[in-house]
């Protein structure tokens, strides 16, 4: 029932576009911190009881692109920011290699609390948290989205197709050129994976530079 739940919701999303949220362009950091401090103690799913902190999401209000991963690990969890320890810094490694500064970009998840052992949150803690995540690209109005791993594509591109048919491809969600390629921590645990993620970020780079 959630699943089903999710996906639609899912479709819905995919042929809306950003809805007409307009804040002025001064207005969107504020109203992001503000937003993050309002659901700090959300309580809409099950993760809430195992969070330390929930990640709302970090980085640069006005970024032409957003970059999405599944959610908090455990570093993530006791920071309250996406994306730090060792996965962090390989992340900040990756986007040097395509002259991209983390300090440019916005990162968030598709869930804000830390799923208890590292599991992938269940359809119905995706359906409960994707609305904060919806709103950040509403309010952010980013021109391209890159998700980093497997359970972050499946849920906002809606299918269960591999990693591998996700690549190499433009997709689309809420209108915005949607790019995929694997999860940094996916990468420390398989350094095999990182030449083709090397040709995900390549392929990315020619559209976000273009
Ligand atoms: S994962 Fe999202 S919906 Fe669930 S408690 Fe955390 S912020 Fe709320």
């Amino acid at each position: 029932m959630s699943r089903k739940a999710l996906l639609q919701y899912l479709e819905m999303l995919q042929t809306s576009g950003i809805r007409e949220f307009y804040p002025a362009p001064d207005e969107k950091a504020e109203l992001l911190s503000e937003l993050a401090q309002k659901y700090a103690n959300c309580q809409n799913c099950a993760l809430a009881q195992g969070r330390a902190n929930l990640v709302y999401g970090e980085g640069n209000a006005h970024s032409r692109l957003m970059l999405i991963g599944e959610g908090p690990g455990e570093q993530e969890d006791k920071s309250g920011r996406p994306f730090v320890g060792a996965a962090g810094q390989l992340l900040d490694k990756m986007l040097a290699a395509i002259q991209i500064q983390r300090s440019e970009i916005y990162i968030a998840n598709i869930v804000k609390c830390r799923p208890p052992g590292n599991r992938n949150p269940l359809p119905e803690e995706r359906l409960a948290c994707l609305p904060y995540l919806v709103e950040q690209i509403e309010i952010i109005q980013p021109q391209f989205l890159l998700i980093m791993g497997l359970v972050a594509a499946q849920t906002l591109l809606g299918n269960t197709e591999s990693l591998g048919w996700h690549r190499l491809k433009v997709h689309s969600f809420m209108g915005i050129p949607t790019y995929v390629s694997y999860h940094p921590a996916a990468l420390l645990r398989n350094p095999q994976w990182k030449h083709p993620a090397w040709e995900d970020l390549q392929f990315f780079q020619k559209a976000f530079k273009a």
